[in-house]
This record gives C-alpha cells, sequence and structure tokens, in this order.
C-alpha cells in the first residue's frame, strides 16, 4: 500500500471507530483500553516499534500519515501517553529481550498502563537529587520514599522507578533504573488537584515495595544513563503530541478562532497569522526531527527546543485565544477557560522552560555550562532535600 492508501485508509477507520461522545460515568478507562485494543488489532498502535515486540514494524512515513489524519480526531489514548511516548521507548532501547516481550506488547494493547516516576518534593529540575532509596536484598530490591506529580498512576499497573542504590558516590552515579509493580501492597497512589480541577498527577509512597532484580533496566548505578534516554523520549513525544487529542477540540485553535472572533479585523487576522506561522514552524521542526532519527540520525538535545518551543506556543495560543474571546472565554463551563488553566502545565511538565534553555544552550549552541559545585561529591555529603 502507497502512503496516499495508506493514509485514506487511517482516515476511514478512525472515522468507523473513535467515539465521538463521552463515556458513561466510570467507564473512562475500560473504554479508552478497548480503543486502544482496537487500534492496535488495525495496525495503528506503535507504527514504528519492531513486530517482534508487537509494533507493526513500519517507518517513520507511516507514523506521520497516521499522526495527521488522527490530528482531526480526538482520540481516548491519553492515559496510554506516558507508556507510548516515554517508558516503552526506553524498554525498547535500553531493556532486555525478555522485558521487551513480556511488557510492550500489553502496552501496545492498552492491557497496562504506566507511569513515570522520576521527580520528587526536593528533586524535580535537579532529577539527580532524588533521595527515594533502594536497596539490594538477594534477588530483589526494597523501595523506600516518595515521588510526586506522576501522570495517571492512579491508572497504572506498572512505573519506571529511578532510585538511588548507591550514596557513596556522585549524585549521577548512584542511580539505578527499575519497572515496579504498581498494583502492590507497599505502593501508595494520592492523587492531586491542580488548579483545572482535573487530578492529572499523584503523590506516591513506597514503604518496603519489592522490585525482583529481573525488573531492573540497564546496570546498576547506570540509572541517569537509562534516564537520559527516557527524557530524551519525553521531550519528543510531548512536542509531538503522542497520545493527546487532536486540534479538533482544542478551543484555543486557529480553527475554532476562526468561528468565534472577527477575522475580517485586519489586527486580529494579523494575530490569527502569527499563530498560523508558530504553529506550522513547530510542525515542521518536528517532521524534519522525526525524519533524521528515522534515517539513524539522533535528534539528541534539540528534542529539548521543540518541548520548549510548543510550550511558548501553547502559552501564546491561550493568551492570545482568551484576548480575543474576551471576558467570556473564562466563564465557568467554558472549554477555553479549562484550555487556559491547563496551559502553563506545558511549561513544566517534561522539564521546565528554563531547563529547556539551559539545555538548548550547552548542547545545541555550544554555550558555557553553569557552574556544578555537586558533581563529585559523594551524594550522602550534599544537603538536598530531607538530607541534611
Ligand atoms: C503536568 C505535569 C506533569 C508531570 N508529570 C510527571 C511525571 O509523570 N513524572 C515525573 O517524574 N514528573 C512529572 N512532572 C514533574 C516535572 O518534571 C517537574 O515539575 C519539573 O521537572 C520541575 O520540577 P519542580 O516542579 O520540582 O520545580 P523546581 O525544579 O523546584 O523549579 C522551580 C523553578 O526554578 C527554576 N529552576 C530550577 N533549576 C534551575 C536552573 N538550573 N536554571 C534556571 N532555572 C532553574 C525552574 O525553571 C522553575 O521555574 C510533571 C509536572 C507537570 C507540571
Amino acid at each position: 500500500m502507497n502512503l496516499d492508501e495508506y493514509r485514506r485508509a487511517a482516515r476511514a477507520w478512525l472515522l468507523e471507530n473513535t467515539p465521538t461522545e463521552d463515556p458513561p460515568e466510570g467507564e473512562a478507562v475500560a473504554r479508552a483500553k478497548q480503543f486502544m485494543a482496537r487500534l492496535h488489532d488495525a495496525g495503528y498502535s506503535g507504527i514504528t516499534w519492531p513486530r517482534q515486540w508487537g509494533g507493526q514494524g513500519l517507518t517513520q512515513a507511516e507514523e506521520r500519515a497516521f499522526a495527521a489524519e488522527a490530528r482531526a480526531f480526538s482520540l481516548p489514548t491519553y492515559i496510554f501517553s506516558i507508556g507510548l511516548g516515554m517508558t516503552g521507548p526506553t524498554i525498547l532501547d535500553r531493556g532486555d529481550d525478555e522485558q521487551r516481550a513480556r511488557w510492550l506488547r500489553p502496552l501496545l494493547r492498552g492491557e497496562e498502563v504506566w507511569c513515570q516516576l522520576f521527580s520528587e518534593p526536593g528533586a524535580g529540575s535537579d532529577v539527580a537529587s532524588l533521595q527515594t532509596r533502594a536497596v539490594r536484598d538477594g534477588d530483589h530490591w526494597v523501595v523506600n520514599g516518595q515521588k510526586v506529580w506522576t501522570t495517571n498512576a492512579q491508572y497504572a499497573d506498572w512505573g519506571l522507578l529511578l532510585a538511588r542504590t548507591d550514596v557513596d558516590v556522585p549524585k549521577h552515579k548512584g542511580m539505578t533504573m527499575f519497572v515496579i509493580d504498581m498494583r502492590q501492597q507497599g505502593v501508595t497512589v494520592k492523587p492531586l488537584k491542580d488548579m483545572s480541577g482535573r487530578s492529572g498527577f499523584n503523590e506516591i509512597f513506597f514503604d518496603d515495595a519489592v522490585i525482583p532484580d529481573t525488573d531492573r533496566v540497564g546496570e546498576v548505578n547506570d540509572g541517569w544513563g537509562v534516564a537520559v534516554t527516557t527524557l530524551l523520549h519525553e521531550r519528543l513525544s510531548i512536542s509531538a503530541g503522542v497520545g493527546m487529542s487532536g486540534q479538533r477540540d482544542n478551543p484555543a485553535s486557529l480553527e475554532a478562532l476562526r468561528k468565534v472572533v472577527d477575522t475580517g479585523d485586519p489586527l486580529v487576522r494579523d494575530e490569527l497569522v502569527e499563530l498560523h506561522i508558530r504553529s506550522r514552524a513547530l510542525a515542521l521542526f518536528n517532521q524534519r526531527l522525526a525524519q533524521e532519527t528515522n534515517a539513524g540520525i539522533f535528534p539528541g538535545a534539540r528534542g529539548s527546543a521543540a518541548k520548549l518551543l510548543l510550550a511558548e506556543l501553547t502559552l501564546f495560543q491561550t493568551d492570545l485565544a482568551t484576548r480575543l474571546v474576551g471576558p467570556e472565554s473564562v466563564v465557568d463551563g467554558n472549554p477555553l477557560g479549562f484550555a487556559v488553566s491547563l496551559a502553563p502545565a506545558m511549561a513544566l511538565g517534561g522539564g521546565t522552560n528554563e531547563i529547556m534553555r539551559n539545555i538548548v544552550g550547552e548542547r545545541v549552541l555550544g554555550l558555557p555550562p553553569g557552574p556544578r559545585v555537586d558533581k563529585t561529591v559523594p551524594f550522602k555529603e550534599l544537603k538536598v532535600g530531607t538530607q541534611t
């Protein structure tokens, strides 16, 4: 099938299968799982992932063609976004074959939900200051500590956990990556309410939670290397909108604004053109990164530039929309108000705009790095988090 045929088939499938109404109360997760299974059966889940692990073994061209069609729909895939965009690609890149065989197909079919357990109350931008401890006990590890801002953990079966395994070495050298069973007794998940009224993320407590050593990803104390892989995928997938709803329902999109504002006003048109240009520039940049990835060229820190551009575009878009629509945009129940309340999260989750600028400055533009006085000091001697 050539690309045009692929695209037409994808559009026809989406038209026939994407739900057009909200699910009944309490059924959203079950319905989302059913939808993912159908998406996988139809060949549209894991489009570029190897067939051996449940993917479709196709190229970025098909992935992009499907994404372009999917943008016109609202797919109920949000609860899988962390698995599809971040933890799954990490297992693909850094896991062993047994781990790939065990986890990737159920993820692609929506049978299992994943979350990413990196941030802590004392370790966000500087995630290498984390204090959650994993201590080895024979063939398993015992975990104690706390994570926070964990997206979708309330639905998760598995979590990708970065934990401290050695306090006698500098902070980046004493962490290990694990996959943890979120359904066990030693894991407590408490949803947090954000200012939009949703509970998009959670705080998590580990009390003697257990992980078999077979669920370690990568070598002991090489967790930072694995985390860098996850963070790269995170920034690329956020900027490409993996698992997110399409523009169809975005009340701040150009299409939506054209319906509700006076496009005959030259000043309004000027602002809408600006929105169009910035959206297109980001789409083309993402397309270029995807093409390069397909050709074996590692996007590296440029993924942070894409994520920064999306965060800035989102804030620009919602600010513009509220200015054009006026006070009624924040009246209770207006979807634009909801979008506005979510927009600042884009400048924080996956790394803040300031951190993205630091990364782009150092790794893309080659500017001198900021001072790092704690680079060679053993972790136990640092004053971080609750450690005094
Ligand atoms: C919607 C959302 C979803 C999230 N989901 C997850 C998740 O699933 N899993 C997970 O592990 N985490 C998640 N996070 C957490 C996210 O990664 C952190 O919020 C982020 O890394 C910032 O950490 P912090 O909140 O502790 O802020 P801090 O690190 O305390 O930063 C506070 C301020 O200081 C600035 N700052 C800090 N260091 C520097 C520096 N070196 N140079 C310049 N400025 C600096 C920051 O930019 C920020 O403005 C999520 C966050 C959000 C908002």
